[in-house]
């Protein structure tokens, strides 16, 4: 994945969502009960599809979205991806300043 710093003008990726048309509360449950699993589960199913995963998972992390569903990770697997990019952003800076 080539990560980049997202930007709320920039979401033209979203004219192919898969989730378009779907009921945008599937993609945001509540609580950790059967019922939220099986909403999280429906949700990843229609991101498996998505042709803009990418895109939307790479706008979420970089925009700091901490709830729902995007890119096809739940909140706790895009913590995860946040901090290896910000671990990657930091490197990254560190090697520009030391030339
Ligand atoms: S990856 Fe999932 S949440 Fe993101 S645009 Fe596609 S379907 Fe919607």
């Amino acid at each position: 994945m080539v990560w980049h710093q997202a930007t709320w003008d920039g979401t033209h990726w979203r004219d192919e969502a898969a989730c378009r048309d779907v009921d945008p509360r599937l993609f945001f449950p509540v609580g950790s009960g059967p019922e939220a699993l099986d909403q999280l589960d429906g949700a990843k199913a229609v991101c498996a599809d998505c042709p803009v995963a990418q895109e939307c998972l790479i706008f979420a992390v970089t925009t700091n979205q901490e709830y729902g569903v995007w890119g096809g990770l739940d909140e706790e697997e895009r913590r995860e991806v946040r901090r290896q990019w910000r671990r990657a952003s930091r490197r990254s800076a560190q090697s520009v300043s030391a030339r």
